[in-house]
């Protein structure tokens, strides 16, 4: 019978957050997926746990994922814990997970620490819709790319960021997005964890003062619904009536339906849409 893939979370700073399940299948399974066996021997040390460990991290990450799958076939157990929180998470084992679904072999997760989370319900930001997006890409064509995107996100945003880069992405957010709510948390579960709502611009000039330090996570507010309707009520209403129903009818709409949708965009009864058409 084929083994069990444990995907374990372990603390992002304060050890006391690891939990019994976690720590129970450290100490069962057969052997401990780590990105780092030197980092993770403190923990386990810590926790005097000594299963045999082995090294799976983002450069291995296809080789090694089938030398476990490998394990697992025998029957063994691997539990895969990362350097800090939850796998997957901005870190590596997606690509064991869904070799594992492919060869059907039982993954489970033993949910605990996620910086993300953590950041979010601190933030004071709502937290009813969000997106995680982690590191932004160091590719600059990708990064242009995602950060168009993130301009017209209107849910929260959580963005993970080194200190060493944390000016340039402030500054980035700020040139691309304008000014927003954010709450810049630091060090969460640490002896010096910081939570300090802000603004984006507020944030870039503190920063120009003041050198980051320690780990980072941003809480972004999403942009405003009601700013994004009237912006997208201003696009539509710099096209003519002809144009705009024009545009839909080319994208396969019938004339009826095209009139329909541009009277909803421009927030008018389809009669003046039909009046504007039809007049003789
Ligand atoms: N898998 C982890 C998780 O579940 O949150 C994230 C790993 S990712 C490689 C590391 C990034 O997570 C850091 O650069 C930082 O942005 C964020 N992070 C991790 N621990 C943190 C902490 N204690 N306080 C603030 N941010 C943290």
């Amino acid at each position: 019978m084929n083994g069990t893939l444990y995907l374990c979370a372990t603390p992002i700073g304060n050890l006391g957050d690891i939990t019994e399940r976690v720590l129970n299948t450290l100490r069962e399974a057969d052997m401990i997926a780590c990105e780092d066996t030197r980092g993770s021997l403190k923990l386990l040390s810590h926790f005097d746990i000594h299963t045999p460990m082995t090294s799976y991290h983002e450069f291995n990450k296809y080789d090694k994922a089938v030398t476990i799958i490998g394990m697992l076939k025998e029957g063994k157990d691997v539990a895969l814990i990362t350097d800090a929180g939850t796998p997957v998470i901005s870190d590596p084992g997606e690509v064991l997970v869904r070799m594992c679904h492919e060869e059907g072999i039982s993954v489970t997760s033993l949910p605990g620490p996620c910086a993300c989370i953590t950041a979010l319900s601190l933030s004071g930001i709502s937290g009813r819709r969000f997106c995680f997006e982690g590191f932004l890409p160091h590719d600059k064509k990708e990064r242009s790319f995602v950060l168009s995107e993130l301009k017209r996100e209107s849910r929260t945003m959580i963005l993970y960021e080194a200190p060493h880069h944390l000016k340039a992405t402030l500054a980035v957010l700020y040139e691309t997005l304008g000014d927003r709510e954010l709450a810049v948390c630091r060090e969460l579960t640490k002896r010096f964890e910081e939570v300090v709502p802000t603004t984006l611009e507020a944030a870039v000039r503190y920063y120009e003062e003041n050198e980051p330090r320690g780990e980072y996570v941003l809480v972004l507010a999403g942009r405003d619904p009601e700013e994004a309707a009237a912006e997208e009520r201003q696009k539509y209403e710099e096209l003519t009536i002809e144009e705009h129903v024009k545009r839909y009818e080319d994208q396969g709409l019938d004339h009826k339906a095209a009139m329909k949708q541009a009277a909803q965009d421009r927030g008018v009864p389809k009669r003046e849409i039909y009046n504007a058409l039809h007049k003789t």
